[in-house]
């Protein structure tokens, strides 16, 4: 009994904390302390499997994996709205709705159009049991277990919410952490994400839970349906949902007539951009819920709902110059530099052209007059050539066929985009961009050294690889410009300290393409030393969870390369981290060592990622396929059955949850 409440009041806790922290935007606990009873609740749940329950704030961090999403119908259907883009269209609307109300006065709720991907939760007694997408209206995926990793959407509500209800809404990405995704996804040498609206609606479609979990994604709601809701307006709606613990924005507000309405649409065109997150417009809906049924539906949208549509903001300009970018992993980016112009608030001066196709696609030309486009992309887009103003001697744009930093040809491998300089080792971008990676805060974090400084170093010859800032000494840094004795001093104490950073930020650090510090930190895990994970061959990359193809080729790449073996071996004789430390190996054990595991089903006892984890923490390997390789295979629940004709076909042993956890 005592631990059941204990459980029970950690898990009623944490929630209050999530809530707090996802829907309010106002913590009252620091992230550790968070972690620290998220910790403790996990263990107890392990040890007391008992007591399991759908909605505990454990599961968040996902693990479910679904290879074929099953369609599943709506209760009630998901419409579409119809949409307007003026004054007259609104009025035309108001007449409409008019004539089938009769002489009443009508009063609006307007929202902002969020833009994302609808969702359609289910509730029962509570519990969140599901989420679909909205597919086509009338059917939908369902995606529960990815939306289940998503913090502001409760699994359990509170107050006095009915016992059984449909919730929609809109599944989105903030700006911020859609440029911070984009950050990362660049700092490992991957092309970034074009907008947060497709990438936001693409994570909801990816087989493996824990990658959702990863992403920062929001759920903003807008609207309830079900039997006896006991409501009378749209706007109660809004405020009874937020009562229950639902994120549901509050720049709603109640207008009493079009020019009201038409204010609101202004004022939000002109300030949307301090929203967190992308709106495409405003949606317009009849406040009385009595009117809404009056009004009722047409065969594609509710008539007691309008989309008003934000103009797009654009501008015309003109193209000056195509220049092209090296990136630190030889990646070329053409770069449209244009006359100044003004837009959505902020001077615009470049814009990415992403890619060759891009190019050929837009037909673009110096000096051709473009329009440039603000939607949710952080740097602005060419949407459009204006052909009436091309210059009559103006020649179609040839791609560059050679590297303009270090003139070496490009190359660009099958089914890439991009081009490439594989010069890796003599093009200077490329040089001072891996040492500027392996400074960064988030690999070596080295104190006292900046980007410029690295190309300053990299100019006046005293570094061409990352190996080179730990044999720097003060002599030769003080005379140098801009440097005086006590930056000189700081910058060599800074390269000091970083001989201390963990392994895995080393290996990060490192800059191999596809080794992001995710990555690194499963191979860190995985292999414990520099010196294993060198002898590592593609097929036992891969054999590792989640190291895929490409990034196991590109590890063995990077360590063929007998310079990248030298630069190691100089680090390593530096005195930098090579291995895991003692601390980071306890709570291991290797007595699963040389055993390799597949994990398929739902488990009782234990999160299929916490299962994983125990493997690995014990020496084994999880892989995802069944081969002859295979020593076990640790049934679950609903395992599929072709998983266990295979086992059995090849003799690969399948044993259950609880043989497992008697052998570690
Ligand atoms: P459309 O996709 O243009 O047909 O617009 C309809 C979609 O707008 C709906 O499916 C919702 O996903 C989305 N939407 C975003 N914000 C709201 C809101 N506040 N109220 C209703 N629908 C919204
Ligand atoms: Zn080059």
């Amino acid at each position: 009994m005592q631990i059941k409440n204990k459980i029970k009041a950690l898990r009623e806790e944490l929630r209050e904390h999530n809530y707090n922290y996802y829907i309010l935007d106002n913590p009252t606990i620091t992230d550790y302390e968070f972690d620290m009873k998220l910790e403790e609740l996990q263990k107890l749940e392990v040890e007391h499997p008992e007591f399991y329950d759908a909605t505990s704030p454990t599961l968040r961090v996902g693990g479910a994996i679904t290879k074929n999403f099953e369609t599943v119908a709506h209760e009630y259907r998901m419409y579409s709205l119809d949409n307007s883009y003026n004054r007259e269209d609104l009025q035309d609307w108001e007449k409409r709705i008019q004539r089938i109300l009769g002489d009443v006065q009508v009063v609006y709720t307007c929202e902002l159009k969020y833009d994302g991907a609808s969702i359609s939760l289910t509730y029962e007694e509570g519990k969140l049991v599901r989420a679909i997408t909205r597919g086509d209206g009338f059917q939908g995926d369902n995606v529960t277990a990815n939306v289940k990793t998503i913090k502001s959407v409760p699994l359990q509500l509170k107050g006095d919410y009915p016992p059984k209800f449909d919730i929609r809404g809109e599944i989105i990405l903030t700006l911020e952490g859609f440029a911070k995704m984009n950050q990362e996804r660049i700092a490992n040498g991957e092309e970034p994400y074009m907008n947060p609206r497709n990438t936001a609606s693409g994570s909801l479609k990816l087989q493996d839970s824990t990658l959702v979990a990863q992403r920062p994604l929001d759920c903003l709601l807008y609207s309830i349906v079900g039997p006896n809701l006991n409501l009378e307006t749209q706007f109660d709606m809004l405020e009874k949902a937020r009562s229950w613990g639902f994120k549901v924005p509050k720049v709603a507000a109640l207008c009493r007539s079009t020019d009201e309405v038409l204010r609101f649409v202004e004022h939000w065109d002109g300030n949307r951009h301090d929203l967190p997150y992308e709106t495409d417009g405003v949606v317009v809906k009849v406040n009385s819920l009595r009117h809404q049924d009056e009004l009722g539906h047409t065969a594609k949208a509710p008539r007691w709902a309008m989309a008003y549509k934000f103009k797009a903001e654009q501008a015309a300009t003109v193209l000056n110059e195509i220049t092209y970018q090296v990136g630190r992993t030889g990646a070329i980016t053409p770069v449209a530099n244009l006359q100044p112009v003004l837009l959505a608030g902020t001077t615009v001066k470049r814009a990415s052209l992403h890619n060759a196709d891009q190019i050929a696609k837009l037909d673009i030309r110096e000096r051709d007059t473009v329009f440039v486009e603000k939607g949710g992309e952080i740097i602005p887009k060419i949407i459009a050539v204006d052909f009436t103003k091309r210059p009559l001697d103006s020649r179609p744009t040839k791609y560059i066929t050679h590297c303009p930093e270090c003139q070496t040809e490009l190359i660009r491998k099958e089914g890439e985009a991009q081009h490439f300089c594989p010069n890796d080792t003599g093009c200077p971008p490329q040089i001072t961009g891996r040492i500027q990676h392996f400074i960064s805060r988030k690999a070596m974090d080295i104190e006292g050294l900046g980007g410029e400084t690295v190309e300053l170093l990299f100019k006046e010859g005293l570094v061409a690889n990352y190996a080179d800032l730990y044999a720097l000494t003060k002599e030769q840094i003080t005379p140098l410009e801009r440097m005086a004795e006590k930056s000189a001093e700081n910058l060599i104490n800074g390269v000091e300290a970083s001989k201390e950073i963990p392994f895995e930020r080393v290996l990060f650090a490192l800059g191999i393409r596809y080794v992001g510090e995710t990555v690194a930190k499963k191979l860190a895990k995985a292999y414990r030393s520099i010196d294993a994970l060198i002898a590592a061959s593609v097929d036992e990359l891969v054999a590792v969870d989640e190291i895929g193809e490409r990034i196991a080729e590109s590890v063995v790449q990077f360590f063929s390369n007998t310079e990248n073996l030298t630069i190691v071996d100089r680090l390593k004789s530096y005195g930098l981290q090579f291995s895991l430390s003692e601390e980071q190996l306890q709570g291991q054990s290797e007595i699963l060592k040389g055993k390799s595991f597949v994990v398929s089903g739902v488990f009782e006892t234990l999160e299929r990622n916490a299962l994983k984890k125990l493997i690995e923490d014990n020496g084994g390997k999880v892989s995802s396929s069944i081969s002859s390789k295979t020593t076990f295979l640790v049934a679950g629940d609903k395992m599929g059955p072709s998983k266990r004709t295979k086992a059995e076909n090849l003799g690969v042993p399948i044993i259950s949850e609880q043989e497992f956890l008697a052998m570690v």
